[in-house]
């Protein structure tokens, strides 16, 4: 290891503890109030674009995915509180969590049953906008149904789009860019479970697997996409448009919040842990509930143990100058969605001043968080997703938060929400094989 990263080993217990595998809970020095965070790198207005994108896209993808037909073609998912889960793991991690335990299923999500049918989604339809737009074929006034339409396949037929992933990203892109009628080649990582690429290929989506980890297979999708001028490559380690995607999600939760009666105020806190990869899709989530909630809201990101490649850019402030390979990390997981060593090149710039920690678990404990919400809610998320319930399963250092920030008194009020981000598509006999796994 080299001394300059030493020296943050030295310095920051945290990264200590990352950099020698084991479980930990960073808190950042660098947040601060609401009206002191300075963020330039995006800006509020973008999401209300991007929400009035999806909406223009509504009566498309209404026509197009029937299970869309009952929000009229928006894709959301269920905010449902989990008192079971909360006894769960009340009981048996001694968590003493007080208030509400919500799951925001966004592992139900329609389409491709993870977070990544928001931002991942959500860019495909902005690029073929801008195509439609600019070829002259569409008007942002008409009714985007037209594009179901044989002469939309046609055009869109001639260009291609291409990803990097580790899963559910690639099945997002693949699944959205097919329907559109785009040819699109995804580029699978090793991590990528078999059952995604099978199912991408049975939508006619060109499948290229790697034997390395999910940078090389970024880099090598970037570097086929930009050889043919009629491909656009989505850039996860980059991409602005994901990231609103994803912040979407904010003026959402806040609508399902206020319609089941949850007040989110000064003694009202609520606390969201999401899941984390190279940070697009809980970044953008957060940016967008701290945009509806502020100070009053309390966010936190989750890592495996072998992936906390956000705790190290973070903790360490070199972003995505640091790997967990530096670290002598090999970033292998259960947590295929959060297989990712390297974080997003903006994403931590833009959380710095906004984001409230981030915890980090070992793979044998998602399987468990599993099986403790399985039978004590009946509901089936993937391993990734179990990552959610990672802070709250440290309670000594979410209490020291909570105590910092003058909350105590208020956490009998409190709503917590684990946002799981994926498991819908999981197929029976892969459900079946993760309920014997992680057992000592
Ligand atoms: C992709 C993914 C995440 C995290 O998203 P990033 O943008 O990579 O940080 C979390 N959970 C699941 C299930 C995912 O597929």
């Amino acid at each position: 290891m080299n001394k300059e990263l030493q020296t943050y080993i030295d310095a920051i217990p945290a990264v200590a503890d990352a950099a020698g595998r084991k479980e930990t809970f960073w808190i950042n020095p660098k947040m601060v109030p609401e009206k002191e965070q300075n963020i330039t790198l995006v800006q509020p207005d973008q999401i209300t674009d991007a929400k009035k994108r999806l909406e223009r896209f509504a009566p498309y993808l209404e026509e197009v995915f029937p299970e869309l037909k009952e929000t009229g073609g928006i894709i959301e998912s269920e905010l449902r509180e989990i008192p079971g889960m909360k006894d769960f793991l009340n009981t048996a991690y001694k968590t003493g969590i007080e208030g509400r335990l919500m799951l925001k299923m966004d592992s139900h999500l329609p389409i491709s049953g993870s977070v990544k049918a928001r931002g991942g989604i959500y860019e495909v339809l902005k690029h073929a906008e801008d195509l439609a737009l600019e070829s002259g074929m569409l008007k942002e006034t008409d009714n985007y149904r037209v594009l179901a339409e044989q002469r939309f396949l046609d055009f869109f037929g001639k260009y291609t789009v291409q990803v990097g992933s580790t899963g559910n990203l690639g099945m997002s892109i693949g699944i959205m860019s097919a329907k559109l009628g785009f040819h699109v080649i995804v580029h699978m990582s090793a991590d990528a479970k078999q059952w995604k690429k099978d199912l991408l290929r049975s939508r006619g989506v060109e499948v290229i697997e790697y034997a390395d980890d999910y940078c090389a297979a970024v880099e090598q999708g970037r570097k086929n996409s930009d050889q043919d001028p009629m491909s656009y490559f989505v850039d996860d380690e980059n991409s602005r448009n994901l990231f609103l995607g994803y912040s979407v999600a904010g003026e959402r939760l806040e609508a399902q919040l206020a319609r089941q009666n949850i007040p989110v105020d000064a003694d009202h806190p609520l606390f969201v842990y999401i899941p984390c990869g190279i940070g697009g899709a809980p970044g953008g989530v957060t940016y967008g509930i701290k945009q509806i909630y502020g100070d009053h809201v309390h966010c936190f990101f989750t890592e495996p143990v072998n992936a906390c490649c956000m705790l190290f850019g973070m903790a360490t402030g070199l972003q995505d100058k640091v790997s967990v390979k530096d670290f002598g990390i090999d970033g292998r997981t259960d947590a295929d969605g959060l297989a990712v060593g390297r974080p997003s090149a903006f994403v931590g710039r833009v959380v710095e001043p906004m984001l409230s920690g981030i915890a980090t678990i070992e793979d044998k404990k998602l399987y468990d968080l599993m099986r403790g919400l399985l039978s004590s809610e009946e509901i089936f998320i993937e391993p990734s997703s179990c990552a959610a319930f990672a802070a709250l399963i440290r309670p000594e250092e979410l209490t020291a938060y909570v105590e910092k920030m003058g909350l105590k008194e208020k956490m009998k009020q409190a709503t917590h929400i684990a946002w799981a981000t994926g498991g819908n598509m999981v197929p029976e006999e892969t459900r079946k094989a993760y309920l014997t796994m992680g057992l000592a």
